[in-house]
């Protein structure tokens, strides 16, 4: 079989870039050793992260660092015996953190967060997808009256984006959401983002989509890619395929390509889990909630409450570690009636994460026909449709509708 343009992976990136090269008038096989949707597409939060214009930094306060060294919070979590290995990535995390850096990487990811939502419903739109969203928007809730009154100051901050956003004390908290329990002291309303019910679902209505448009979807190994005169070859459980373009959209697993290829890219991982919980009866969770100060998300979803965790480093293929689940469990029964759980075992999810909080988008610079499209960390659901369209531009030749410089490979040269 022959294409124009091969994607490896089917989580929302890959689905998103097939859709949009498919769109230029590339003919295009989607690759994936399992369903699409199935890898960290399928368990994350569910958030269009709108309101995400200052990406997720390293802290750099000397008792929040030391908070985090003693291991006991609910928000991070680190194998000990992994840090040596992680170290070196984090101090590149931990330079690119500093304010100057921080306020770049905040720059360079504004034109693709501005326009993340949009870009969404032109896909549900056309996908009939768009019953999985909810328009309510996230509550950032708080309970230390000390820890809200900075983090009301800080929305100031967020003014010049254009945000729109309600701070809510604990009476109007109450009124938004009913059967949240304790002594909450307030909370901020984000309004422009939205949710998502089932985001590996979304995932595959997307990809259903780009199979009625007439694009293909194959099962096979990625790793068994290789060059051949000029074109790229994959094995596929329909046979080998060749194409003229590959594009790498494998999410974490993304370096076991870019690596053997010779790119020294430094894709780090942050591990995340997820369990569902019933509901009780006669209670609702109106919106998703972020617990602020203990780091965790409870999300309403098709399967139940989802409840997401915070960061988790350790080895990307080490055993699930329940202690972090079982930290934000316990706080977030204290703050909402929980069922029981409904999953077997906690879900583990791996966010692709580059120490300057951007991903690599764009052709990878010592072979010919060879893109990327990873790295999207902690919003790749919200980044997909508008990372695809970006790509899509970059390989059609047309001037892509932001520039794509910051998101290039030859930065870690
Ligand atoms: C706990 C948690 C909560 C999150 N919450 C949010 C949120 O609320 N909002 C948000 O925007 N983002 C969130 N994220 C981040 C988001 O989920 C990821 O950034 C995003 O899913 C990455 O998508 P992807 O397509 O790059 O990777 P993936 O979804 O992992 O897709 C990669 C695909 O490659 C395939 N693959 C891998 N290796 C091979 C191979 N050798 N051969 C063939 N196929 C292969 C996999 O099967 C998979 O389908 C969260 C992440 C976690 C872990």
């Amino acid at each position: 079989m022959h294409c124009q343009t091969l994607v490896l992976g089917a989580g929302i990136v890959g689905v998103c870039s097939a859709l949009h090269l498919q769109a230029i008038g590339h003919s295009v096989i989607l690759l994936d050793r399992d369903e699409p949707g199935r890898g960290t597409s399928h368990g994350n939060a569910g958030l269009i992260e709108r309101s995400s214009v200052i990406p997720y930094a390293f802290p750099r306060e000397f008792s929040q660092l030391l908070r985090y060294g003693l291991n006991r919070q609910s928000s991070m979590h680190y194998s000990l015996s992994y840090l040596p290995k992680v170290a070196p990535w984090l101090f590149r995390y931990w330079q690119q953190s500093s304010p100057d850096k921080l306020a770049s990487a905040s720059r360079a990811m504004l034109p693709l967060v501005e326009r993340s939502v949009i870009e969404h419903d032109l896909l549900a739109d056309a996908a009939d997808m768009k019953g999985l969203f909810s328009a309510k928007g996230w509550i950032e809730l708080y309970r230390d009256q000390g820890k809200f009154a900075l983090a009301v100051a800080d929305t100031k901050s967020y003014d010049r984006f254009g945000l729109r956003y309600e701070v809510l004390n604990a009476q109007q908290l109450r009124e938004r959401e009913p059967d949240l329990h304790g002594e909450n002291i307030g909370g901020i309303h984000w309004l422009d983002p939205k949710t998502v019910g089932d985001p590996g679902a979304l995932t595959r209505g997307y990809a259903a989509l780009f199979v009625r448009r007439g694009g293909v979807l194959l099962k096979g190994d990625a790793r068994s890619l290789r060059q051949h005169a000029e074109q790229w070859q994959v094995d596929s459980d329909q046979g080998t395929l060749n194409a003229d373009q590959v594009v790498i959209a494998l999410g974490p697993q993304s370096a076991d390509l870019f690596k053997p290829l010779g790119y020294q890219i430094p894709l780090g991982i942050k591990r995340g889990y997820h369990m569902h919980y019933a509901s009780q009866p006669g209670v609702q969770l109106q919106h998703s909630v972020i617990d602020a100060q203990a780091g965790y998300v409870l999300a309403p979803m098709v399967r139940g409450i989802r409840l997401t965790t915070g960061v988790e480093f350790a080895d990307s293929d080490a055993s699930p570690n329940e202690i972090q689940l079982r930290r934000c469990e316990a706080i977030a029964r204290t703050l909402y009636p929980l069922g029981e759980r409904l999953d077997a075992e906690p879900w583990l999810g791996r966010r692709p994460c580059l120490p300057d909080m951007r991903p690599v988008i764009g052709p990878a610079p010592n072979h010919k026909g060879l893109w990327f499209n990873f790295g999207h960390a902690h919003h790749g659901l919200t980044l997909g449709p508008v990372c695809g369209r970006l790509l899509a531009e970059m390989m059609s030749g047309t001037t892509p509708f932001t520039d794509p410089t910051p998101y290039s490979a030859t930065r870690f040269r």
